[in-house]
C-alpha cells in the first residue's frame, strides 16, 4: 500500500475536492508513482492493468493542469474499445466535477457521428476515443489537435492486439511535438516499446513490482461477477457460508457505509470501518467485532491496516485490491492464531489479469467459488425462518396479536393458515424465502476465463497482425493466414465454456484495390459493431472484396448496421459468402448485443444480403427474431487458408 495521501501529491483544489467526495481515501501505488511525474510535465510509460487505478493516475494530474478557458481539445485519450472510452470519459467527468465549464467527449464507432460533430464544434477540453473514429474526425477536419497538451494511450497492448497501432501512430504524429505523453499498458510487447521510444522519448517508467509472498492456511477462491451484481452475490454467500467474523474490503469510504447499511437492511449485523472515523470509533468497532457484537465489518485498506482479530474466519474482497501486496495483506486478516481462514475475491471480467498476477505472486492457484443455487439459499433461509418463528411462539407474549388474528379470521372468514401465510409473506419481503435470484451470468472463470487467458497469452500472433502486415517482403502482405489466427480458431474461437464457436464466412465489398488491410477490417468490425476482436476470425483479401469469418447467429440489426459501416471510404455491404460459407449450427455468443438497432432498408434488399438464421437466440441484447432463413453451404476444407 502507498503511504502518501492525495493532498500531498500536488493536485489542484477542485480535483482534490472531487476525489475526496468520491470517497477515495488514499492514492493507489500506480497513482502515487504517476501523479507527480505527470504534474512535473514529464512523459510517462506505465505498466498497469485495469483495477490498479490507472485511469485516475493520468486523469487527475492532467485535469489539475487544465486550462478551463481553452475550448479546443487539450487532453486526448486513445482507448482500444468504445466501452473503455465511455468509462474513461465518465471518470474524467467525475474528477472534473468542480471544474467550471468542463466538457469531455467520448468519440467511438457505431455511434451517431452527428452528436460527436456537434460536441466537437461546441468545444471540449478532453476527447476520449477509439483510433478509428478519431481518424475519421481528423479526415473530416472536425477534430483539432493543434492545442493538445496531454496525450494518453490507454491499454496500448490492447490497441496493438486489435490492430490499431498504425492508426495510433498516425494520430500521434498529428499531435504537437511538445505535447506531454503518457502510455499505459498491461504488458510491454516490442511493438509498444517501439512506439514509446519514438513518441515518448526518455519517459519516466512506472512499474509496480509484484513481490512474491506466501499465504498459508487460507482457502482462496474467486468469483467472476459484474459490478452491479456484487451485492446480490455477497448476500448469497452470506446466506450459506458458515462464518464467525468477516471483513469485507472495498475501495472507498462511501462504499463501506453503503454496503454496511445494505447488509443491515438484509438482517446481517455489520459496521463500516474507514479512515473518516476517529481512532476511538475505529477501536470501538474492532472491539465489537472481537466480542462478537458485530459479525461483519466493511472496511477500506487504510482502516483495516494491522487489524488482528482471531475470530475473522472470512475475508471478502468485494473490490479487487490495487496490487498483490495489498491482496496478501487483506487476506492475512483471516487465518490468525493458527486458525483456518477463507478468502473470496470478487473480480469483474476486465480484472482477470489481476487475478493471474495475484496467483503468480502468491504462487498459489485460486479456485473458482461456486455461488450457492436458488435452492440452497432458499433452504437456508426457510430453516432460519422456521427457527425464528418457533422461537417467537415460545418466548414472546402474543396475547393481543392472538386475538387480533382471530378477529380478522372470523370477520372475513379467512382460514387461519391462510392468514399466517400472508403474514409470513409480508415478513420475508426484505429477504425472500423463495428467491428468484438473478443469474449472475458473468463467465465462470476457471474453465473459461482461464481458457481465454491462455488464449490471450498465446495470442501475440493476433497483436502482431499489424507488425506482420508491415513487412513488405511478404507476398500476401496484410493477409491473416492460418498461422496468424488465434490458436483455437480453426473452426472459430472459443466461447465462455471453451467450446469452439462455429463461424460463417462473410463477404465485404472492400479489398486490396482500396488499400484495405486486415487490421482496418478487424478494427472497424470490433468497434463499429461491438464484436470482441477475439471473435473475428480469418480474413482474406481479394482485389475488389474480402472475406471475413464471424461467429454465426449474427443479429439482424447488427448485420444491417455492418452493411453500412465504411472502411477505407467504402461501405462494407456485408453478405454471406455463398461459395464458402461455414456450417450453420446453434448460435454461440460472439456478439455483445449492444448494437444501435439501425434498421435496414427494404425487405427485398434485406433478403439479398440477409444474415444467416440462428436456431437459438444466444445474445444478451435484443434479438431480431426475423432473420431471413438462409442456410449457408458447408465450407469445403480446401477453402480454408
Ligand atoms: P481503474 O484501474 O482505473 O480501472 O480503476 C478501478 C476502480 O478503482 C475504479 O472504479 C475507480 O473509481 C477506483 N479507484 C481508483 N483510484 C482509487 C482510489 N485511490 N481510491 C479508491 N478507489 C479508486
Amino acid at each position: 500500500m502507498s503511504s502518501a495521501d492525495f493532498a500531498s501529491l500536488g493536485l489542484s483544489a477542485p480535483v482534490l475536492k472531487a476525489v475526496k467526495q468520491l470517497g477515495y481515501e488514499q492514492p493507489s501505488p500506480v497513482q502515487e508513482a504517476s501523479i507527480p511525474i505527470i504534474l512535473e510535465g514529464k512523459n510517462l510509460l506505465g505498466t498497469a492493468q485495469t483495477g490498479t487505478g490507472k485511469t485516475a493516475a493520468f486523469a487527475l494530474p492532467f485535469l489539475s493542469m487544465l486550462d478551463e478557458k481553452q475550448k479546443a481539445p487539450q487532453i486526448l485519450v486513445l482507448t482500444p474499445t468504445r466501452e473503455l472510452a465511455i468509462q474513461v470519459a465518465e471518470a474524467f467527468q467525475s474528477y472534473a466535477k468542480h471544474i467550471k465549464g468542463f466538457h469531455v467527449l467520448p468519440i467511438y464507432g457505431g455511434a451517431d457521428i452527428g452528436g460527436q460533430l456537434r460536441g466537437l464544434k461546441r468545444g471540449t477540453q478532453v476527447v476520449v476515443g477509439t483510433p478509428g473514429r478519431m481518424l475519421d474526425h481528423l479526415r473530416r477536419r472536425s477534430l483539432d489537435l493543434s492545442q493538445v497538451k496531454g496525450l494518453i494511450l490507454d491499454e496500448a497492448d490492447e490497441m496493438l492486439r486489435m490492430g490499431f497501432i498504425d492508426d495510433v501512430e498516425t494520430i500521434l504524429s498529428k499531435t504537437p511535438a511538445d505535447c506531454q505523453r503518457a502510455l499505459f499498458s498491461a504488458t510491454m510487447p516490442p511493438a509498444i516499446k517501439r512506439v514509446a521510444d519514438k513518441y515518448l522519448g526518455d519517459a519516466e517508467v512506472v512499474s509496480i513490482e509484484a513481490k512474491t509472498k506466501t499465504v498459508e492456511r487460507i482457502e482462496q477462491s474467486y468469483l467472476m461477477v459484474k459490478g452491479h451484481q456484487k451485492m446480490d452475490a455477497l448476500t448469497r454467500i452470506l446466506d450459506v457460508e458458515q462464518f464467525d467474523g468477516m471483513i469485507i474490503f472495498v475501495r472507498t469510504k462511501s462504499a463501506t457505509l453503503e454496503i454496511a447499511e445494505k447488509l443491515e437492511a438484509r438482517g446481517f449485523s455489520s459496521s463500516a470501518l474507514n479512515g473518516d472515523l476517529t481512532q476511538t470509533l475505529r477501536e470501538r468497532t474492532i472491539n465489537r467485532l472481537k466480542k462478537g457484537q458485530v459479525d461483519i465489518v466493511v472496511a477500506t485498506d487504510v482502516a483495516a491496516r494491522g487489524l488482528d482479530v482471531e475470530r475473522i474466519s472470512h475475508v471478502i474482497n468485494y473490490d479487487i485490491p490495487y496490487d498483490n501486496e495489498s491482496y496478501v495483506h487483506r487476506i492475512g486478516r483471516t487465518g490468525r492464531a493458527g486458525r483456518e481462514g477463507k478468502a473470496i475475491l470478487f473480480i469483474t471480467q476486465k480484472e482477470n489479469r489481476m487475478l493471474r498476477s495475484i496467483e503468480k505472486s502468491t504462487r498459489q492457484a485460486i479456485s473458482q467459488f461456486n455461488l450457492p443455487s436458488n435452492e440452497e439459499v432458499s433452504g437456508q433461509r426457510v430453516a432460519q425462518f422456521k427457527e425464528q418463528l418457533i422461537g417467537m411462539c415460545k418466548s414472546t407474549k402474543l396475547d393481543k396479536f392472538n386475538s387480533l388474528v382471530k378477529e380478522v379470521a372470523a370477520e372475513n372468514e379467512i382460514d387461519m393458515a391462510v392468514l399466517a401465510a400472508a403474514l409470513a409473506f409480508e415478513v420475508q419481503k426484505e429477504r425472500p424465502l423463495f428467491p428468484k435470484l438473478a443469474t449472475l451470468d458473468a463467465p465462470r472463470a476457471s474453465s473459461n476465463d482461464r481458457s481465454s487467458d491462455r488464449k490471450e497469452r498465446k495470442r501475440p500472433e493476433r497483436g502482431d497482425r499489424s507488425e506482420r502486415s508491415e513487412r513488405s517482403d511478404r507476398p500476401d502482405r496484410g493477409e491473416r493466414t492460418q498461422r496468424e489466427r488465434p490458436t483455437r480458431e480453426k473452426s472459430g474461437p472459443a466461447d465462455q465454456d471453451g467450446n469452439e464457436i462455429p463461424m460463417i464466412t462473410y463477404r465485404i465489398e472492400v479489398g486490396r484495390n482500396d488499400d484495405v488491410s486486415p487490421k482496418n477490417i478487424v478494427g472497424a468490425i470490433a468497434n463499429e459493431a461491438d464484436i470482441d476482436a477475439q471473435f473475428i476470425g480469418h480474413i482474406k483479401l481479394h482485389d475488389d472484396h474480402s472475406t471475413v469469418d464471424l461467429p454465426e447467429g449474427m443479429p439482424k440489426e447488427l448485420f444491417d448496421h455492418l452493411y453500412k459501416v465504411r472502411v477505407c471510404q467504402k461501405a462494407l455491404k456485408i453478405s454471406v459468402d455463398n461459395g464458402t460459407a461455414g456450417e450453420q449450427r446453434d448460435a454461440k455468443p460472439g456478439y455483445k448485443g449492444k448494437q444501435e438497432g439501425k434498421k435496414g432498408s427494404g425487405r427485398e434488399d434485406r433478403r439479398d444480403r440477409s444474415a444467416p438464421a440462428r436456431k437459438k437466440p444466444a445474445f444478451k441484447g435484443k434479438s431480431s427474431g426475423d432473420s431471413e432463413p438462409r442456410k449457408p453451404r458447408k465450407r469445403p476444407a480446401t477453402d480454408r487458408k
